[in-house]
């Protein structure tokens, strides 16, 4: 839905992703609104049934009181499950109250669910997914996330946002397809060469950059650089941008 690291453009939302089956979608992270690419997807907002949240940084997380308030307000009653580390769910109850949720008349349950801290850790099963976390390495306690469709055995890993570490791979493995950050290679962050790093230490076979920071001139030299390193099919992620597995 959004592919910019935390500055955004006209084109480049701050990263968050829908992932649909066949009997809803599921979200992570929220993005600069995400009612807008929701919608601009064609996604029915009525089938959206949980909110992963990685890591409690404002471009992961900073929309949720107004993403929940609008689906309240388009008609939403139904609980709405939201999954996270103990850090981020005690701080989006603390982010939620200083909107005053309690006020909003019929604002439907958002229960928390505790994902724990170590590899493989479940994070929720349903009709259409398996899905599992990681910590990861950041600035801050974060998850990375392997999704297993359970119709078609296709796998997607996401990195969300971390510096190259082991438990990344680990999610990856023989992953269909890595969705892999490649802002920069700073603390807590990746470049596009340590990416394609991590894509092939655990043989994915196609990997996709995303959270980037929005540079034209620079698209061509980081698909390079993660494609050396990789040794597979790479490309930069886009916003709206579908992938199948
Ligand atoms: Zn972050």
């Amino acid at each position: 839905m959004g592919t910019a690291a935390a500055v955004p453009d006209e084109t480049h939302a701050t990263t968050h992703l829908a992932v649909e089956g066949e009997f809803g979608f599921f979200m992570i992270d929220s993005g600069c609104n995400p009612i807008l690419r929701i919608r601009d997807a064609g996604l029915d907002l009525d089938r959206l049934g949980g909110l992963i949240l990685t890591h409690f940084h404002p471009d992961h997380v900073a929309t949720v009181p107004i993403f929940l308030m609008d689906t309240w307000l388009l008609g939403r009653r139904a609980p709405l499950p939201i999954y996270g580390l103990q850090d981020v769910v005690d701080r989006y109850n603390i982010m939620m109250d200083l909107f005053r949720r309690d006020e909003w008349p019929g604002f439907f349950d958002t229960p928390c669910r505790v994902v724990p801290e170590k590899t493989g850790a479940l994070v929720f099963e349903d009709d259409d997914f398996r899905v599992t976390a990681a910590p990861v390495k950041h600035v801050v306690p974060n998850i990375g996330l392997r999704i297993e469709n359970k119709d078609s055995g296709g796998v997607v890993a996401y990195s969300s946002d971390t510096s190259p570490c082991d438990t990344m791979v680990e999610l990856a493995r023989n992953a269909d397809i890595l969705i892999h950050e490649a802002a920069e290679s700073t603390p807590g962050h990746s470049s596009a060469a340590q990416a394609g790093e991590v894509a092939h230490r655990a043989g994915a076979r196609r990997l996709v950059l995303i959270h980037y920071r929005p540079a034209p001139h620079k698209y061509d030299r980081w698909i390079e650089e993660a494609a050396e390193t990789f040794g597979g099919p790479v490309e930069l992620g886009q916003d709206l941008a579908t992938y199948e597995f």
